[in-house]
């Protein structure tokens, strides 16, 4: 089983409890799915699962993104599905706690972003997701929802942050190329 030992470039990463050890020390993952997502970021759908392991192969920032994510006490379960206000792609506002781990779950559309738009609504929204986890204090629901409109309010009820823009298009570029 992987653990997580990656010098980190983020401050806030530091010191978190090493949720995945404990979720899984008894029964780790195999190899084949920790390769292809990670202990951290995991998802039963196979557009999500080879969507990771392109941008996983191709782009340097995306892995970073990956790294930063194992090193705090967020797990992540990508599912496809529809989110509110017929958006693409969502992190859904809500935290799961277990044990020591804090849940966060991601929601696409396949439909809605095939091929490398769904690299880049990943990455998007996995950035999202590290806005969060880097927030020791998020561990609610309206926490969550709290962290969003001081960071990234739009005005129209719903949020977004430059970093998560910026990041789905790296990411989609480094993937597949598109400038
Ligand atoms: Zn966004």
């Amino acid at each position: 089983m992987r653990v997580s030992l990656t010098v980190l470039r983020r401050p806030a990463a530091i010191g978190f409890p090493s949720c995945a050890l404990t979720l899984w020390g008894i029964g780790s993952p195999s190899e084949a799915s920790a390769e292809e997502t990670s202990s951290w970021v995991r998802s039963e759908s196979p557009i999500v699962r080879s969507a990771i392991a392109l941008a996983r192969e191709r782009s340097a920032t995306f892995r970073q993104l990956m790294e930063s994510i194992d090193a705090t006490d967020g797990l992540i379960y990508i599912v496809e599905g529809q989110c509110p206000r017929g958006v693409g792609a969502c992190l859904h506002l809500s935290v799961g706690i277990a044990g020591p781990c804090r849940l966060l779950r991601i929601i696409v559309n396949p439909r809605w972003s095939p091929g490398c738009g769904m690299v880049q609504s990943i990455a998007h929204e996995l950035q999202h997701a590290w806005e969060a986890l880097a927030d020791r204090n998020v561990r609610t629901s309206t926490g969550l929802y709290r962290l969003f409109e001081r960071i990234g309010p739009t005005g129209s009820g719903t949020f977004e942050t430059r970093d998560a823009l910026k990041m789905g298009a790296i990411v989609a570029r480094e993937t597949c190329g598109k400038s």
